[in-house]
């Protein structure tokens, strides 16, 4: 994979006191064209297509400049380290705008987004990814309009946090998750309303918002490549699954479990308990940490509702709160990256570090 950065044409002169954007441009369905492979993002496309639209270098628009982060990718192409580049580039132009558009896939963006809310800590200034789900080569692109109001939202709005612009709102990145494969409300997040809303006029949801953070960390430092896995527990899964996955190496899972975090209380038959190899690989040297996340796109994991839920919590399963899957699995890898001891990811698995869950939504709800 490769990191080199390509500058793109740059849409407006510099010179102005008016906000300036940078818009980097990683791949998706928004830039792509169609070739005798199928649709693939090509070098070029965007700069046409933008090259083309008027309402970019508008008095009112703020200052856009254009870069294109080689290779452009599928996102379904993308792995961390795509993450820690687009973070990088991100850090290395921080202090020249005043904020960022990442035009980016719509397949994996909830990942990069989550990904991006944990690397960027401290952020002080709007990161919005967006994309579209027809490319700017068809008539009825939704992307054009992603586009232009992704600008405005990062060159002109205070919102210092890592989101998603899509079909008129604009979502916390880490709270949302992709809801459909060809609607143009693509997104959704199903446990934290949108953080504004687009209609004739921009609407912000000011108290949802999160404080400006100190600033970007110097510099992006993941410094290993952990082992992590999701599993999506279904009706009959067997303990054979268990045990495969959860040998080493593996270091964390992310467990998708049923409704308000519950689990299988019995095996299949002439399967043993499914809760052992669980049991045993939270308790092996180094534990394997095991995330609760429910597979509803909405509502919080209460382990102590159903008993097996409550055997979960025994076996060394921790809550993933209301946390999405997509976010919970993206946080469990960079903390591990980051270096840090399993007891130290175990216990910021619990805790709010960008927005991405509420860690009393269970005792509130509990209360009532
Ligand atoms: N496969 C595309 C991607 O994620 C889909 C899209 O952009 O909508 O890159």
């Amino acid at each position: 994979m490769a990191s080199a950065s390509t500058t793109a044409p740059t849409i407006a002169s510099a010179g102005s006191d008016r906000p300036r954007v940078c818009l980097l441009h990683v791949g998706g369905t928004i830039g792509m064209t169609k070739t005798p492979d199928g649709l693939r993002p090509v070098p070029g496309v965007l700069e046409r297509y933008l090259a083309g639209m008027p309402e970019l270098t508008g008095p009112d628009m703020p200052l856009l400049y254009v870069e294109r982060l080689d290779p452009l990718l599928d996102s379904a192409d993308m792995d961390p380290h795509d993450w820690v580049r687009i973070a990088r580039a991100i850090i290395e132009r921080d202090q020249e705008f005043d904020g960022f558009v990442v035009l980016h896939g719509t397949d994996t963006m909830v990942y990069t987004a989550s990904a991006l809310s944990f690397l960027l800590s401290g952020l002080r200034k709007p990161v919005v990814l967006t994309g579209s789900q027809l490319s700017l080569e068809h008539v009825r692109s939704d992307g054009r309009e992603h586009i232009i109001t992704s600008i405005i939202i990062a060159g002109r709005l205070r919102i210092p946090e890592v989101c998603i612009y899509f079909a008129s709102r604009l979502l916390r990145g880490n709270r949302a998750q992709k809801i459909h494969n060809s609607d143009f409300v693509a997104f959704g997040s199903g446990n934290l309303p949108p953080l504004a809303t687009v209609g004739v006029g921009i609407s912000v949801d000011e108290h949802l918002l999160r404080a400006p953070g100190p600033g970007l960390p110097d510099r992006v430092e993941l410094v290993r490549e952990p082992h992590v896995a999701a599993l999506r527990v279904f009706p009959g899964v067997g303990r054979g699954v268990f045990e495969s996955l959860l040998a080493p190496p593996l270091e964390g899972l992310v467990l998708e479990t049923y409704g308000a975090g519950t689990f299988p209380t019995r095996g299949r038959e002439g399967d043993e308990d499914l809760i052992e190899p669980l049991r045993a690989a939270t308790s092996r040297t180094p534990p394997v940490i095991v995330v609760n996340c429910s597979q509803c796109h909405g509502g919080i994991v209460r382990q102590d509702v159903y008993a097996g839920g409550r055997r979960l919590t025994a076996a060394g399963v921790i809550s993933g709160h209301d946390m999405t899957p997509e976010a919970a699995l993206t946080k469990l890898y960079c903390l591990l990256a980051m270096g840090l001891s399993p007891d130290e990811v175990r216990r910021r698995m619990g805790e709010d570090l960008a927005g991405e869950l509420d860690a009393r939504a269970a005792e509130r709800e509990a209360g009532t």
